[in-house]
C-alpha cells in the first residue's frame, strides 16, 4: 500500500576508507592488511563540496560520518565542526580506538549537534581491553546527556565471556552495550549455544531486529526513499543512492559533490532495483515500504 511516510533525511558520508584495524571479516580490513595504499581519504575538494551540498540540502539532513575509522582522516574534527556549524546533526560510527583527547575535540567541535556515537568494538583487534573500556568511560563523561552513546560487539562463542565482562563494566557507568548477532549469508542469525541464547535473547536490541528486517526484505516490491531523502557519499565525493548496486554493475549515481550544481536527486521515493538491500538505514529511518504498484512503476522508470 502507498502510505505517506515521514522519513528523516539522512546522509552517510564515508570520510575515509582507511582504518587502524584489520578485521578479518571486513573488506576494508582486508585491504588494509594487503594493499593499504589503495585506501583513500576524502580530499579537501570533496570535503568543501560536501559542506556546500549540505548547505543546499538544508538543516534537516542528519550526517553520519563513517569509515574505515573516521578518526584516521586528518580533517575529521574540522569537517564535523563545519557540518555542525550549518546546524545539521551528526552521527559518528567509530571503533572506539582513538584517544579520549581526540573524542573530546570531536565532541566540542560538534557543539551540541552530536546526536549519536555508535562504537563498534572489534575484540580481536583490541590490544589492551581494560584501557579501551576505560577510554569508553572517559568518552561517556564528555558527551552531552542528549547524545546517544552505545557500544556494540558481535557475539561469538569464544568471545562471549569477554563481552559479558565488558557489558558489566559499562553497565556500572550507564553505558548501553549491544550484543550484536552474527548473520549468516542467507540473512538468518547464527546459532548460539543455549547458554548464550538464554542470556542475549531477553535483551535483544532493536538494532538486531533492524538488520534482520533489512536482510530479509524482498526489495523487488519495495519503494524506497534512498536517492531522495537518504544518500550515501563515498570518499571520492560520488553521491549514490545507497550501498547496493541498482543494476548489474552500477550504483545509482546522482553526481559528485565537487560539482554540486550538477547533482540531480530523485524527487520522490522510487522503486528499488537491487535484489537485496545491504543498507541498514532505510529500515531504521522508516525509509522503504511495500507497494503493490512497485512492479508496474519499474516499467516506466527511467
Ligand atoms: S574497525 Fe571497522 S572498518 Fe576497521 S577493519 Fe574493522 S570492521 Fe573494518
Ligand atoms: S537497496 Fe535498500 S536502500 Fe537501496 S534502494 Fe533498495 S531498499 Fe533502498
Amino acid at each position: 500500500m502507498f502510505k505517506n511516510k515521514k522519513v528523516k533525511p539522512f546522509i552517510e558520508f564515508n570520510i575515509t576508507e582507511k582504518c587502524n584495524y584489520c578485521c578479518d571479516y571486513c573488506s576494508q580490513g582486508h585491504l588494509n592488511k594487503k594493499y593499504p595504499n589503495q585506501l583513500n581519504n576524502a580530499t579537501d575538494e570533496v570535503i568543501e563540496g560536501l559542506i556546500k551540498f549540505i548547505k543546499e540540502l538544508g538543516q534537516d539532513y542528519e550526517v553520519n560520518l563513517i569509515g574505515g575509522e573516521p578518526f584516521c582522516h586528518p580533517r575529521l574534527i574540522e569537517t564535523a565542526k563545519a557540518i555542525a556549524g550549518l546546524g545539521n546533526k551528526i552521527m559518528l560510527i567509530t571503533n572506539m580506538s582513538a584517544s579520549p583527547l581526540l573524542y573530546k575535540q570531536f565532541i566540542e567541535a560538534t557543539n551540541n549537534k552530536l546526536h549519536l556515537i555508535h562504537g563498534a568494538l572489534h575484540i580481536a583487534q583490541v590490544k589492551n581491553l581494560d584501557k579501551n573500556i576505560q577510554n569508553i568511560i572517559e568518552v561517556k563523561k564528555l558527551i552531552n546527556p542528549n547524545t546517544i552513546f552505545r557500544i556494540c560487539s558481535v557475539v561469538e562463542e569464544d568471545t562471549f565471556e569477554t563481552l559479558k565482562y565488558i557489558e558489566s563494566k559499562l553497565k556500572k557507568e550507564e553505558i548501553e552495550f549491544i550484543f550484536l548477532r552474527c548473520l549468516k549469508s542467507n540473512g538468518r542469525y547464527s546459532y548460539y549455544s543455549k547458554q548464550i541464547e538464554d542470556y542475549i535473547r531477553p535483551k535483544e536490541h532493536q538494532y538486531n531486529r533492524d538488520i534482520i528486517t533489512n536482510k530479509q526484505t524482498d526489495t523487488s516490491k519495495v519503494m524506497c526513499f534512498a536517492g531522495y531523502k537518504i544518500l550515501h557519499i563515498n570518499t571520492k565525493g560520488d553521491v549514490l543512492r545507497c550501498w547496493s548496486k541498482q543494476s548489474k554493475n552500477n550504483f545509482e549515481y546522482f553526481g559528485n559533490v565537487k560539482e554540486v550544481n550538477k547533482i540531480k536527486l530523485f524527487k520522490k521515493a522510487m522503486p528499488c532495483f537491487a535484489k537485496n538491500c545491504n543498507c541498514n538505514h532505510p529500515t531504521t529511518q522508516n525509509g522503504y515500504y511495500y507497494s503493490i504498484f512497485a512492479p508496474l512503476y519499474r516499467l516506466i522508470y527511467k
